[in-house]
């Protein structure tokens, strides 16, 4: 059974199974798919996307890992260095599952425009008060 380390550095063209690449500025994490098909999974890893907790040699990557763009279809959890297969999604799970991914970006696009509004307001009053 495969098992997952964390490698850290320059992410190598040649991935190795059972690895888990992580860049140098740590938001950008590379695998080889679990399921040994041989394709390349990209993780981007902050707040919105995944997570990498736990020891280098026992990684959990969070959430779950799905491949819907590859012929495999995989989809699991890599959870202190094990991994843990996740149920295959129907296409409808999947659909509803990206409209979930880009939530939290139009949050933060609307968080930034208030945030740029209430500027502008505590400016006007500012100026006022002088
Ligand atoms: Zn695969």
């Amino acid at each position: 059974m495969t098992t997952f380390v964390v490698v850290r550095g320059a992410i190598p063209a040649e991935l190795s199974n059972g690895k888990i690449y992580v860049n140098s500025s740590g938001n950008r994490a590379h695998h080889l798919c679990a399921c040994g098909c041989g394709s390349r999974v990209l993780t981007p890893l902050n707040r919105h996307e995944w997570h990498l907790t736990g020891s280098d040699l026992n990684p959990s990557l969070t959430p779950s890992v799905g491949n819907w763009n590859l012929k495999c279809q995989s989809h699991y959890w890599i959870r202190k260095g094990m991994i843990v297969w996740a149920p295959r999604w129907s296409a409808a799970e999947i659909a509803a599952g990206r409209t979930r991914e880009q939530k939290p970006y139009i949050e933060d696009a609307w968080m930034d425009k208030a945030k740029s509004w209430l500027s502008r307001i505590a400016e006007v009053i500012f100026r006022i008060r002088k």
